[in-house]
This record gives C-alpha cells, sequence and structure tokens, in this order.
C-alpha cells in the first residue's frame, strides 16, 4: 500500500511555481494576483480564505483580501465583482461561499468573468469541463487528478465509483474520470444518499473516491484488495486527547481500508492541501489566459 501524500505533493507543486513566479519576475513580466473576496465573519470561511492568501503570499504571488462587511447588499457585491472583472491587475479571482442568505449565490457566480474565474464554478468553466476544452477545473477534482498523475496511477478501463453528487467535488470528478483524457477513461458509477446497492458497486470498484461529509463511512468490507481510494470527506470529531478539543476525520475507516488498498489518501494530508494549490495553478493559467 502507498499513500497519496498530498502534503508533499502540494511542497513539490508549490516549490514549481514559485520558480516559475521567479522567472517571470527575472524577465520583467507580471506576477500572478490573485483576489480573494469574503463577506462577513463565518469562522471556517475566514481561515479558508486566509490560508488561501497565505499560501499565494508564500510563493511570490500577489494575492489581496477583500473583506467585506455581511450588510453588503447583493448590488454591492455585483458592483464588486464588476470591478475585479474589468481590473487588469488581478489575474483571478474568488468569491468565498457561502454567502449571506440575502444574496443569489447563483447571481454572484454568474457575475465573474468566466476568464478569471480561478474556483472553476462558472457555468462556462463547467461547460469546458464536460466538452473537455480547455477552462478552469474546480480546485479540489483538480487536486485529485494532479495526485493520479504525480503517482502514475492508471486510470483507463478502471471502473470508479464516486461517493457524494456535490456541484463542487463528487459531479465533477464523475465527468473527470469518464473523459477521454487521463486521467480519466474509466468507467464511472456516480452514487449519492439515494443508491440502494451502495456496498455492491464498492467491491467492484477498482477506484473509489469519497465526498460526502460522513466520518468512517466507507469500511474494509465494502472494498476490494488493490483498490484505489481518494478521500475528500472533512468532518470535525470531538476528541479529547487533542488541545483544540476536535481531530479532522475523513469519509474513510483509514486503518482498516488501507490495508486492502493499493493506493489511498490520509486525513488530513491527503486532498485537503492539494485543493489550495490548485487554486494557485489556476492563478499562473489564468495570467497565461490573459496574455499578461
Ligand atoms: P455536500 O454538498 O456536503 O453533499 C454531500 C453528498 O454526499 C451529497 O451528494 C449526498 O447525497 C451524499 N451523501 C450523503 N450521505 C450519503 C450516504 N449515506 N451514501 C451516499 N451518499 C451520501 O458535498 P461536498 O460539498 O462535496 O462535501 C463533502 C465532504 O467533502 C465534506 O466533508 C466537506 O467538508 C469535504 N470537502 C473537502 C474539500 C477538500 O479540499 N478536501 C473540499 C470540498 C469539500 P444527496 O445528493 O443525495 O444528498
Amino acid at each position: 500500500m502507498q499513500i497519496l501524500d498530498g502534503k508533499e505533493t502540494s511542497k513539490t507543486i508549490r516549490q514549481e511555481l514559485a520558480e516559475a513566479v521567479q522567472e517571470r519576475k527575472e524577465k520583467g513580466q507580471k506576477t500572478p494576483h490573485l483576489a480573494a473576496v469574503l463577506v462577513g465573519n463565518d469562522g471556517g470561511s475566514l481561515t479558508y480564505v486566509g490560508a488561501k492568501v497565505k499560501a499565494c503570499k508564500e510563493i511570490g504571488f500577489e494575492s489581496t483580501l477583500i473583506h467585506l462587511e455581511d450588510t453588503i447588499t447583493e448590488e454591492e457585491l455585483l458592483a464588486k465583482v464588476n470591478e475585479l472583472n474589468n481590473d487588469k491587475e488581478i489575474d483571478g479571482f474568488i468569491v468565498q461561499l457561502p454567502l449571506p442568505k440575502h444574496i443569489d449565490e447563483k447571481k454572484i457566480t454568474l457575475a465573474i468573468d468566466p476568464k478569471k474565474d480561478v474556483d472553476g464554478f462558472h457555468p462556462t468553466n463547467l461547460g469546458n469541463m464536460v466538452l473537455n476544452l480547455p477552462g478552469f477545473l474546480p480546485a479540489t477534482p483538480a487536486g485529485m487528478l494532479e495526485l493520479f498523475k504525480r503517482y502514475e496511477i492508471e486510470t483507463s478501463g478502471k471502473h470508479c465509483v464516486v461517493i457524494g453528487r456535490s456541484h463542487i467535488v463528487g459531479s465533477p470528478m464523475s465527468i473527470l474520470m469518464g473523459r477521454s483524457a487521463y486521467p480519466g477513461n474509466s468507467t464511472v458509477t456516480l452514487t449519492h444518499s439515494r443508491t440502494k446497492n451502495l456496498k455492491e458497486l464498492t467491491l467492484q470498484a477498482d477506484i473509489i473516491i469519497t465526498a460526502i461529509g460522513k466520518p468512517n463511512f466507507l469500511t474494509a468490507d465494502m472494498v476490494k484488495n488493490g483498490v484505489v481510494v481518494m478521500d475528500v470527506g472533512i468532518t470535525r470529531v470531538e476528541d479529547t486527547t487533542k488541545k483544540k478539543g476536535y481531530k479532522i476525520t475523513g469519509d474513510v475507516d483509514f486503518e482498516s481500508v488501507a490495508e486492502k488498498a493499493s493506493f489511498i489518501t490520509p486525513v488530513p494530508g491527503g486532498v485537503g492541501p492539494m485543493t489550495i494549490v490548485s487554486l494557485m495553478m489556476n492563478t499562473l493559467k489564468a495570467m497565461e489566459i490573459n496574455q499578461r
């Protein structure tokens, strides 16, 4: 069994990105610039956005955090999005979700210029993904594709079972794994809470991707020997032995499943760290697409 070490892989990619930025600087070319819009003071969102901005700075990108009051109106936020769309200094930007209830997330997502949509949530980018055309892939699925590549895992002709069908992880991952590409060319089964015979399906799977947010859901009796497992789940589970009083747990019962798996991501340290570097890779790409 081999651990798919997202922490180490993301470090390597950060180093590569830092070198690419340094090279650009030496040639007098523009430095990639990511802006992150945060509305309100939700603790989780503050942490995520803070980590994204910090990671950008560490590798030499420019990054700007735009922190807005949760009393901002939808019109005002749309105006901010429009301003960023037209700001030549900004290569890509994200609007951290969820937004306060009085703001329509769909409207905001649609207002972002697809060429600057480094989260890959705009329908144009989702359409490009389906058609296998260039565009921005959502960060978490893109991070998993990168892990398949870096560990040279064969995906062609494999049966891939995806558990969870969210718009940001499960659904795009099912499309990507079925595309005529590498990684891809798998036979994909997309499952969700209404799936009746989940264990029957997972027992046939060569690759399992879990994105449901249910700690230790996938157990050893549900998988066959040699399976490749990617665990997206992140759930806080009470743990009095930890200073914080909790630990981060994935959807996979790691100890038991690891004994049967050929490759497996740990939680934390697997898919999570790859998500942020994907965003940075998208930002570099945005700058190249916008030819700056
Ligand atoms: P989500 O919006 O929370 O939706 C959960 C999905 O799981 C739904 O499609 C749901 O089915 C399905 N589901 C729930 N119970 C199930 C069951 N018993 N059997 C099969 N399917 C079941 O999904 P998400 O936003 O992708 O988040 C999933 C997890 O990934 C969360 O723990 C989240 O924190 C984590 N996450 C991690 C990263 C990262 O960077 N590592 C990024 C994003 C999310 P229905 O559609 O039928 O309701």
